[in-house]
């Protein structure tokens, strides 16, 4: 890539906070990058607003009356459907991939497929696909850059070293807001509890994978397929400040952490502008003020979501696939007042036992075909883990 030339970025999902926060980076950074395409889903005024801000070339929307409204206005092109997404994906030099959970896979396929820099916020798709995103990443010759924080501070951590000294990695967690809660009141917590995220402002769904440490549980799997480590390397610590965003250790015993004001304009930054450090005058991170790290061992029994999510990853194939669509299932229910806080991990747990003996089939990325193949197949196990979710929330079993 040409430095001086700004270069043109896509956005899926645009009008979520990752979305939101990667247009304020686009905005204080004038001449270095421009803004190709947009999707959103239903938010229409924010979309809107984006629009006559940025002006992309084309947006696509998931609702057609809206679209319709949106080109008469503007006279951009506006498209709606899975196909427009998947087209948008391949046309600018980086394309952040911030939709929320497992409908990001396609389009993020795409992008990684046409050779571009994908900037990934999605982990849900590293999640369910991490062994072909990579494989794929491989051939084309994508870069994928990661947003998601704590592993931004890994990849900052790897610059200049050799991944056979990594001894591991360590990623940190705030704990979420039930870090402190008996157990015995789980049972109680309400979906405005759950919502108070201590440290970070995200969306709702990942402010309650924070909450149950399922956050953290993909985290892990995330970690593991971008940074090729085998899942004993990855270790979780709790460290309430959310200062030190994650930390490596090296075969010499030497750790490197990244530290930084809990932002997530930093690690979005960091990914459109790598390898360069682009100079703006975020918050700073006064140690002064906040003079105390302090890190404590997850409580696994606490949140059984961090236990699921290593035992999916280690029964590998399409398991780890049926944990987030049951997690999605569940955290959605949770959301809407459904299920409790509590449910969440037993619909996951009680999916996992439900799946096909074949779910643990490894999955195999050495060629296209077995790509395209496995692609077919995850999107099956998908729909059948949702389905099965769906009958759980039902029923009257639960805890
Ligand atoms: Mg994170």
């Amino acid at each position: 890539m040409n430095s001086t030339a700004p270069r043109s970025v896509t956005i899926l999902g645009s009008t979520g906070s990752i979305g939101r926060n990667t247009l304020d980076v686009i905005r204080r950074n004038p001449g270095r990058f421009t803004v190709k395409a947009l999707s959103a889903n239903k938010s229409v005024e924010e979309i809107r607003n984006q629009i006559g801000e940025f002006h992309p070339q084309s947006v696509v929307i998931t609702d057609p009356g809206a679209a319709q409204t949106l080109q008469k206005e503007f006279g951009t092109i506006i498209l709606t459907g899975a196909e427009a997404l998947n087209e948008i994906a391949t046309q600018s030099d980086i394309i952040v991939a911030a939709m929320v959970g497992f409908a990001g896979l396609r389009p993020t396929l795409e992008a990684i497929r046409s050779g571009k820099r994908v900037a990934i916020a999605n982990k849900e798709t590293l999640v369910v696909a991490g062994e072909l995103m990579t494989a794929l990443a491989k051939r084309s010759g994508a870069e994928i850059i990661p947003i998601d924080s704590e592993h931004s501070a890994i990849a900052q951590c790897l610059v200049g070293e050799s991944p056979e000294s990594i001894k591991r990695i360590i990623l940190t967690a705030s704990g979420g807001p039930f870090r402190t809660r008996a157990k015995e009141t789980f049972d109680s917590i309400t979906l405005s509890e759950a919502l108070k995220h201590p440290n970070w402002v995200m969306g709702r769904k990942i402010t309650i994978d924070s909450a149950t440490l399922m956050n953290k549980g993909l985290e892990i799997i995330e970690a593991k397929w971008l940074f090729g480590v085998p899942l004993e390397k990855v270790d979780v610590i709790v460290h309430p400040q959310s200062i030190v965003h994650s930390m490596v250790e090296f075969c010499d015993g030497s750790v490197k952490a990244q530290l930084g004001a809990p932002d997530m304009r930093l690690p979005i930054q960091y990914a459109l502008g790598y390898p360069d450090r682009l100079p703006q005058e975020y918050d700073r991170l006064d140690l002064l003020a906040s003079n105390k790290l302090d890190f404590e061992k997850p409580d696994s029994e606490k949140f059984p979501c961090l236990r699921l999510a290593r035992e999916a990853a280690g029964l590998g194939g399409v398991y780890p696939c049926i944990l987030n669509a049951a997690n999605e299932i569940a955290v959605e229910a949770f959301l809407n007042e459904e299920i409790r806080f509590t449910d969440i991990p037993n619909i996951i747990k009680r999916t996992m036992e439900a799946a096909p003996p074949r779910s643990a089939q490894s999955l195999d990325a050495s060629s296209d075909q077995s790509i395209t193949a496995d692609i077919e197949r995850i999107y099956h196990a998908d729909r059948l883990a949702r389905e099965q979710a769906k009958q759980l929330l039902g029923s009257a079993v639960l805890s």
